[in-house]
């Protein structure tokens, strides 16, 4: 189905993750590489400045494999510090900027990071962590020099009164300030040697969705491939003229294949935005014009929801791929009509660098699909029972293959042999695929809700709601159950100001699903938790019914 504009396999450069920095810093020395609120940095002084942390870093010992977290929202900072990290050996761990103490302690642990670089005011969350850990190392970038934060984008990764609050940090032998190492860092660094097949550029905590972070090791080459492969799918893009809305955070996988690394690989000036903020976001593409616009279902669904959306020109947008969740149909076509640009589906997960499957942007799609697989990557599914090729049109296991596919996890033989088989990911994501090789999700495999011997899909449930004119959002869980094991329960947000009683969702319902599929308990709530990518956070639901369940 390839069109003829878009490679099925492509040779990739087989060179450290940085070396896109380098390029783009030769080709477009003057071209813009970010922009954060106001303020611009070109490519040239991108370059010299990510040089300088790695001439740093080297300075402090930093050698080849040493692990060096980075706990930033989106911010110049957070990009210099990630390629300064890799030109110097180094494999990052991204981190959560929201995590807790606990959160954060175990990832360091983990990792063996002896290296952080972090915002002063989360600086207290790793003092009181750090002698637990082998950090040795803590750099520190202030909000309010440098390039000042401003406070609403901040929230909520600390609490409203602490911005205000004074926080100073001194240069030290183990805490190093921001602006004292772009005064005395060299623009040099001592090339480490690379083997991008086998070494690693990251570190990346997955599974806190559905449970025990575990760190994915990429290799350069994985985000490399990825990175290229991205390129390669959109393919109309002009090296040096985009210009990339960055409000996925880049500690996130998608984020920073989609979009980090994929604007550096071709020029892009990159929009950065430390947080979705609905509004935030409107103004930003009315004003800065970006062309393309990497996101997740809850991010188009916010900004079509805004109460001011039509008072803002979003008609520079010409492509986004949203992936991390289900998109709903309703979605991608409302935002299509208010940008006049293409919104398409595209699926991975954080083992895959990410991204194995989209819809074409520019030619023929499917609503609903993921898409089919992107070059160079092979994917089938398997019969759950016997795990042998399903049959066109049978759900199974998604499993992948492909330069992206991670390395394993780290330091866990065990899960990695779990989900790893001669070069195949298992990606423990239920779907089917049509003859002509479109992907269909139809859940995960662990969400699956059995009720009373029935298999139950949420997300069906969850297409249905959708549907309905006075539903936001909307996530469907199983919930433990005396006499069903699992019973279906829906949670819901109404759009502002509209009224619906439980009574009339169900009686929508029931004219719209089977009856054993129909939820049998529903909430209304005025949000609902999500991760930082926008995805719903079911499993945080479920958790709360089961407590609530051994409380009662
Ligand atoms: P993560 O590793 O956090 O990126 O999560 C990966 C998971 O997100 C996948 O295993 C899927 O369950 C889910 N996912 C990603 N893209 C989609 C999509 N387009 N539709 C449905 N689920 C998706």
């Amino acid at each position: 189905h390839y069109p003829p504009e878009i490679k099925t396999r492509i040779a990739y450069d087989e060179k450290p993750l940085y070396a896109f920095l380098e390029k783009s810093a030769k080709q477009f020395p003057k071209k813009k590489a970010l922009h954060f609120m106001g303020k611009e940095m070109t490519y040239k002084e991108l370059h010299t400045q990510a040089t300088q942390m790695a001439n740093y870093l080297q300075s402090l010992g930093m050698r080849k494999g040493d692990r060096i977290a980075i706990m930033l929202p989106n911010c110049p900072q957070s990009v210099i510090s990630y390629y300064g990290a890799l030109m110097a050996g180094g494999i990052v761990v991204q981190t959560n900027p929201l995590y807790k103490e606990r959160e954060l302690q175990y990832q360091l642990i983990d990792s063996g990071a002896t290296f952080i670089v972090c915002l002063d005011i989360l600086l207290p969350r790793v003092t009181n962590v750090k002698g637990n850990t082998d950090i040795r190392h803590t750099i520190v970038a202030c909000i309010k020099d440098y390039l000042p934060f401003p406070k609403n984008l901040i929230y909520p990764y600390i609490q409203k009164r602490q911005y205000n609050m004074v926080v100073k940090v001194e240069q030290s032998e183990e805490t190093h300030v921001w602006e004292h190492i772009m005064d005395v860092a060299l623009s040099s660094f001592e090339a480490v040697e690379i083997n991008p097949i086998e070494d690693l550029a990251l570190l990346q905590y997955t599974g806190g969705t559905t449970g025990h972070p575990k760190g994915v090791m990429l290799t350069h080459y994985n985000l490399v491939s990825n990175v290229e492969m991205c390129d390669a799918w959109i393919y109309k893009t002009k090296p040096g003229e985009e210009i990339v809305l960055g409000v996925l955070p880049f500690f996130h996988v998608y984020g920073m294949t989609a979009v980090m690394n994929n604007s550096i690989l071709i020029g892009a000036k990159m929009i950065l935005l430390p947080k979705f903020d609905a509004g935030e976001v409107l103004k930003t593409i009315h004003k800065q014009k970006p062309t393309l616009f990497p996101g997740a279902p809850t991010i188009y669904v916010g900004l079509l929801n805004h109460p001011n959306l039509l008072d803002y020109d979003l008609s520079s947008i010409e492509a986004c791929i949203s992936g991390s969740a289900p998109l709903p149909t309703e979605i991608q076509e409302q935002f299509e009509k208010v940008t006049g640009g293409k919104l398409v589906e595209g699926y991975g997960l954080t083992e895959s660098s990410p991204v194995t499957h989209a819809n074409f942007v520019w030619h023929e799609r499917r609503n609903g699909s993921i898409g089919v697989p992107w070059p160079d990557t092979d994917a089938k599914i398997l019969n759950m029972e016997t795990m042998d090729e399903a049959e066109i049109g049978e759900v199974g296991e998604i499993a992948v293959k492909g330069p992206q596919i991670m390395k394993g996890y780290w330091n866990n033989q065990e899960e990695t042999d779990q989900v790893l088989k001669d070069g195949w990911l298992f990606t423990g994501d239920l779907g089917y695929q049509t003859e002509d090789g479109y992907f269909y999700i139809v859940d995960r495999k662990k969400d699956m809700i059995i009720a009373g011997g029935y298999n139950i899909y949420p997300r069906e449930v969850e297409e249905v709601l959708y549907e309905h004119e006075g539903i936001q959002e909307a996530v469907v869980a199983g919930i433990p159950d005396l006499y069903r094991g699992e019973t279906v329960k829906a949670y819901v947000v109404l759009k502002d100001g509209y009224k619906l009683t439980e009574a009339e969702l169900n009686t929508y319902c029931r004219k719209h699903l089977a009856a054993y599929k129909v939820p049998k308990r529903y909430e209304f709530r005025d949000e609902l938790p999500k991760t930082a990518v926008g995805k719903i956070l079911r499993r945080q639901l479920v958790e709360e019914e089961e407590v609530a369940e051994k409380e009662d």
